[in-house]
């Protein structure tokens, strides 16, 4: 089987098809990974005996008919570990929910299952999706592929890595501020947040509720749309879904001659790796010779946008996160009396950043700072998502750089917030403003991947990978990493 050039599309074709059993692809899956991952730690937990029973189940007892009617059959995927599974534990990569089995599959779980995919196992992150680099798993640390002595990103780094590594084709994050896009960057695969709403959020550990969405990872513009496709759609147990129904499995490449492409002039300035700027560039003259218009844009208030988003998503973060009080979940510390209990449990179970959001979260929500802080941030949101309204009056997408640099070695930020924070200075804006975005591999820069954001009016998907999928096919596509092996 040849592992590294993992298509879902073509994997599930042949699978249907009766060319390759279930059975094979997954034990590929289970081989690449148990060749590669000592040195990458995407995995917290493979289920292996689980994965091959599921494939078995499909290959000897659903008939041809009944095979082509599943979209992922047979396909291996990757779960974040902050969706719940009932065949394996989920841990949201806190001590605090170590061994945590959950009574009930998430959504997304339970419409991979229905569409034939085989989850092989759960992947790493930072503790509660908090975090932009995976350093802060109470568990391990996840290894970029192009480079192990730098970070994945995150706070989906081991969904990213798993895929760019060639363990799995799709994979499954989640993004709250960037935690799709960001770990997709700098691993060089695509990854797409969705329209807020797009996707189910039921048995999605919440971080921010406001601004979490689950979304898809992958190596092709065609499986993110097939992988989207399938766990998008209206459900009932998510108020916050919205009722329209999924996108379409297939993506329909688009005219690049029809379409005014927005560059918002606060993400072109100064701060930017002149590496990543120069692959940015490159693909926008590549843009233009395909014959798309280029139209300079300006989003004035993204200079607020980090302050908005930390206000916004830790006064949230705190409230989420007081269910974890030592008696309904997982992890308890034992104490004379209550309120020692309640104390001990959260600091011991929950890590330094995770603490800090808290901290942060519940004073902005306090009476007597409220109005100064969590409100004022409410307001600035709106103005967020007026300026992207204002802009789609003209252009038909918006593109920018991902991050504005290149993944960064360990340690480098892990101990200075604010640093980290601003890592995720080109995405958190379409998180508050609830719109989609994909960050789509444009090239390397140093050996190491650079990502191009595309961003689309609310619920327009396909638009981004119509136009994702003209770029597509006629950027170089980079060579996989580990092909050759793993140190650098
Ligand atoms: N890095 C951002 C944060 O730490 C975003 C995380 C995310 O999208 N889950 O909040």
């Amino acid at each position: 089987m040849a592992g590294l050039d993992w298509d879902a599309v073509e994997m599930a074709r042949r699978v249907q098809s009766g060319e390759v059993s279930a059975l094979e692809l997954v034990d590929a899956s289970l081989e690449r990974i148990a060749a590669v991952d000592s040195n990458i730690g995407a995995f917290l937990y493979v289920d292996d005996v689980g994965a091959r029973q599921s494939a078995r189940r499909l290959d000897s007892e659903l008939t041809r008919d009944q095979k082509k009617s599943l979209p992922l059959a047979g396909v291996p995927v990757a779960i974040k570990d902050n969706l719940v599974t009932r065949q394996m534990p989920t841990t949201a990569a806190s001590k605090m929910l170590q061994g945590f089995m959950s009574p009930y599959d998430a959504t997304v779980v339970e419409r991979l299952l229905a569409a034939g995919a085989i989850p092989v196992g759960k992947v790493n992150l930072d503790e509660f999706a908090m975090g932009s680099s995976t350093e802060h798993s109470a568990y391990q640390v996840t290894r970029n592929p192009w480079d192990i002595s730098r970070v994945p990103g995150g706070s989906s780094g081991g969904s990213a890595a798993a895929v760019a590594a060639g363990m799995v084709p799709l994979a499954l994050g989640s993004d709250t501020g960037g935690s799709i896009r960001t770990p997709a960057s700098y691993c060089g695969v695509f990854g797409m947040k969705p329209t807020y709403g797009r996707v189910s959020r039921y048995g999605l550990i919440a971080f921010a509720s406001s601004l979490d969405q689950v979304g898809p990872f992958s190596r092709t513009v065609r499986d993110a749309a097939l992988l989207l496709h399938v766990i998008s759609g209206r459900d009932p147990h998510d108020a916050t879904s919205v009722d329209v129904s999924s996108t379409a499995p297939t993506v329909v490449v688009a005219d690049p001659t029809q379409m005014r492409i927005g560059l918002p002039e606060e993400y072109f300035g100064d701060g930017i790796d002149p590496n990543v700027r120069t692959q940015v560039d490159a693909a926008l003259e590549t843009l233009k010779g395909l014959g798309a218009t280029l139209v300079p844009i300006s989003l004035p208030h993204t200079r607020y946008a980090i302050a908005t988003y930390y206000l916004i998503a830790n006064a949230e973060a705190s409230s989420n996160l007081s269910r974890y009080d030592g008696v309904r979940y997982g992890f308890r510390e034992t104490a004379p009396d209550l309120i020692q209990m309640y104390s001990r449990t959260r600091s011991q179970g929950f890590g330094d950043e995770v603490q800090r959001r808290i901290l942060l979260g519940t004073h902005a929500l306090s009476a007597g700072y409220y109005d100064a802080y969590y409100l004022k941030a409410q307001k600035v949101r709106t103005l967020i998502r007026r300026d992207f309204d204002q802009a789609f009056e003209s252009v038909d997408l918006i593109v920018t750089p991902t991050v504005p640099d290149l993944p960064f070695k360990f340690g480098e930020r892990a101990l200075d917030p604010l640093q980290m924070y601003l890592t995720d200075i080109f995405t958190v804006t379409t998180n508050l403003a609830g719109l989609p975005g994909l960050s789509q591999p444009i090239g390397l820069a140093d050996g190491l991947p650079v990502g191009l954001q595309w961003i689309a009016p609310a619920l327009e998907e396909e638009r981004i990978l119509g136009m994702a999928s003209a770029l597509e096919a006629v950027l170089p596509v980079p060579s996989w990493p580990m092909q050759g092996g793993l140190s650098r």
